[in-house]
């Protein structure tokens, strides 16, 4: 295979199980003139597995800007570098950002070789809405600040993928059914494509006390899959009752002013709460 010069490729790798190396990201591998890698010593196996003695060096976002400049010159001597990570797509809560950003902002080309990526595995076969979600990394591993980011999706109604380690997976999930509430179901996507792999859904509460009671599924590599929160309908009123609404929030707190506004139009209470909600 004949690479480009002075091209930049983003190369997918397994997320556990080598078969799922593509060919083309082997190719790409065996023929570029340098591989940057999270990790030279991990990406070692995966070079003796697929016979590559591509050169490596190491890469990650907070390389000193020598190390990128590096590589940037690599590029610039018309060499054609290839990007790795330990596993999946890199740049998916991993190194790379860096790297991309500036071989785009100098004109080089970069080209992507897809392939494996845990949170799209795990979606592809959680069974949640898929159509619209949102993939939000890693939470903060300290208790307040974790309440906090999840705290801000309490009302997301798209399905929010989360990266999460092993041995803090209770605790988050935990932290989720506080937030989200006992019944808004979760999926757990462990050790995808390797001997242990678990797709398992159930509703938040259920799935603490599951995890809790099998030490098992608190060890390897978990995706988490919580379902979004159910669409609030927007509430419409009719001009009257609007303006019933309107005089008494004028005076009164919105409950309240829902309570007597249903007395008097005989519009349902809670529509008219949700709408002064919406007036804020
Ligand atoms: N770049 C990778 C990708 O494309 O998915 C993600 C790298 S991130 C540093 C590592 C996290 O991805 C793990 O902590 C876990 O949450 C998830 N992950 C990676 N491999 C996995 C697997 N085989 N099964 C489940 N989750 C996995």
């Amino acid at each position: 295979m004949g690479l480009d010069k002075a091209v930049l490729y983003i190369v997918a790798t397994p997320i556990g199980n080598l078969a799922d190396m593509v060919p083309r990201a082997v190719e790409v591998l065996q023929c570029a003139d340098l591989v940057a890698a999270e990790d030279t010593r991990h990406s070692q196996r995966l070079f003796s597995h697929f016979s590559i003695d591509t050169p490596l060096v190491a890469y990650h976002d907070h390389s000193d800007d020598q190390r990128t400049d590096k590589i940037l010159e690599r590029l610039s001597q018309g060499q054609t570098v290839a990007l790795i990570s330990d596993a999946g797509t890199p740049l998916i809560s991993d190194p790379g950002y860096r790297l991309v950003r500036e071989a785009r902002a100098r004109g080089f080309t970069v080209v992507p070789i897809p392939g494996p990526c845990a949170f799209v595995a795990a979606l592809s076969a959680a069974g949640l809405p898929s159509d619209r979600f949102t993939f939000e990394g890693f939470l903060p591993a300290k208790p307040l600040a974790r309440e906090k980011a999840l705290q801000a999706l309490s009302r997301e109604t798209r399905t929010m993928v989360f990266y999460e380690a092993p041995h803090r997976v209770l605790d988050t999930l935990e932290a989720m059914r506080q937030c989200f509430g006992d019944t808004r179901e979760v999926v757990i996507a462990r050790e995808l494509s390797k001997a242990f792999e678990t797709i398992h859904l159930l509703p938040l509460a259920d799935m603490v006390e599951w995890v809790r009671a099998d030490s098992n599924q608190q060890r390897g590599e978990i995706v988490l899959l919580v379902r979004g929160a159910e669409e609030v309908k927007s509430a419409e009123l009719d001009a009257e009752s609007e303006r019933v609404m309107k005089l008494l929030l004028a005076e009164l707190p919105p409950k309240r002013a829902a309570a007597i506004a249903a007395e008097i139009t005989g519009v349902n209470k809670k529509l008219l709460y949700n709408w002064s909600l919406e007036q804020k």
